[in-house]
């Protein structure tokens, strides 16, 4: 049976009106808490949580049992300011070593924490810090921005980045404890970690200095060196160890499953719209491409027609493509009724021409040629009357104008 012996030591120290940590420690759980907040938020934040935490994991001692009891805390101190406004925006860190008991009836030590109170290892006169600050400085730490000595002066390593009663989403590391007997524990508030230096820790925390006064040697000496912040410790010394149960090294997100939906439901939706978008553009691409053809299809030619006597041109198919009717684009000074009548029947047919300026050119020597026939002098007239049949037209065309001129 895994067991430990504890002591446990808060103070107020000797610059805040109050203290606003909050610890607990018992036979399977020690835990200490460092409230925040205005108008003595902090204290009810760190007490509630400690007080949550406390209750719930003792109904289900096992690691599940003890990050339920953490999110239950985070809502119970949500709750709390939702429903006292002047405590709008109180949190707290909390970290705790419980012992939990596996499947199989193993009970071993589980670390959890929010926030930048820590826990350390004190094993044959070495400190080892089990728990990860979640401020702003020593995340930067953790992705190589800054050294570890850069951090411990940062003006940012104040600022948490996690942190119960904030949100319905916190974050919670939770870390199985390799322990073995004589190894103690120390939690604390950073009103310790800020005043003493490791060397001080190791040699104020550990053995053969009996637990009760090594936690009262850490207050008076944190208050010696300046007592700025509240200071709160736990000290737990392990008597007995069996084997440790399978190790645990996770960070728990509590996000509500209503406010995120299953990851597969997530990529499946995403997956369609990709889809559905892909196949709108390919659709919107298609058609512009068939307006566009049947737009350059319809207007690509002109033609030459009668209108109101005389030779325009047009532009379009004659009879219009689709929704692209022709139009005319430009009105002639040539009469059509002068034209000679091949012509005239030719017109009636509609002219086709690929552009306007063979269109233009086509209908002046239309004109042009009606002109030429009509100034023929009469002795041509007299000997076209043997030309082949396919000259008749000219003649023909000569008698036409001769008689409309009498
Ligand atoms: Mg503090």
């Amino acid at each position: 049976m895994t067991r430990w012996r504890f002591a446990a030591a808060t103070d107020t120290g000797l610059v805040r009106d109050a203290n606003e940590d909050a610890l607990s420690v018992d036979l399977t759980l020690a835990i200490v808490a460092d409230g925040m907040g205005g108008h003595a938020a902090g204290e009810i934040a760190s007490s509630l949580a400690v007080e949550v935490i406390t209750r719930r994991f003792h109904e289900d001692e096992t690691v599940e049992g003890l990050y339920a009891a953490v999110e239950a805390a985070n809502v119970a101190v949500l709750a709390d300011a939702a429903a006292n406004p002047e405590r709008f925006g109180m949190g707290t860190t909390v970290t705790a070593i419980a012992l939990t008991e596996d499947v199989a009836g193993i009970v071993s030590p589980t670390l959890i924490n929010v926030g930048d109170s820590r826990v350390y290892q004190l094993r044959d006169g070495a400190l080892r810090q089990l728990s990860d600050d979640h401020s702003v400085a020593e995340e930067w730490v953790r992705m190589g921005r800054l050294t570890p000595e850069e951090a411990a002066v940062h003006p940012r390593r104040h600022q948490l980045t996690r942190v119960l009663g904030m949100d319905e989403t916190v974050e919670i590391d939770v870390v199985s404890v390799v322990a073995q007997p004589g190894d103690r524990l120390l939690l604390c508030s950073d009103g310790l970690s800020n005043e003493l230096s490791p060397e001080q820790l190791v040699q104020l925390a550990s053995p053969p200095m009996p637990l009760e006064d090594a936690v009262d040697k850490l207050v008076a000496a944190a208050k010696e060196s300046g007592g700025r912040d509240n200071i709160s410790v736990v000290l737990v010394e392990f008597d007995d160890v069996v084997a440790t149960a399978t190790p645990v090294k996770r960070t728990v997100s509590t996000a509500p499953p209503a406010l995120a939906p299953p990851r597969s439901a997530r990529r499946r939706s995403s997956r369609f719209t990709w889809r559905v978008a892909i196949a709108g553009l390919v659709l919107i691409g298609v058609v512009a491409g068939f307006v566009a053809i049947m737009h350059w299809y319809a207007y690509s030619t002109y033609y030459l027609a009668d209108d109101a006597g005389f030779i325009a041109v047009y532009q379009g198919q004659p009879n219009g493509v689709l929704w692209y009717p022709p139009h005319k684009v430009l009105d002639t000074t040539f009469p059509s009724r002068n034209l000679r009548p091949a012509d005239q029947r030719l017109l009636a047919a509609t002219i086709s021409e690929p552009s306007l300026a063979s269109a233009l050119s086509y209908a002046a020597y239309l004109n042009r040629a009606w002109h030429l026939t009509r100034t023929v002098p009469s002795a041509t007239t007299t000997t076209t009357t043997s030309v082949p049949p396919t000259t008749t037209t000219t003649v023909r065309a000569v008698t036409t104008t001769t008689k409309a001129k009498g």
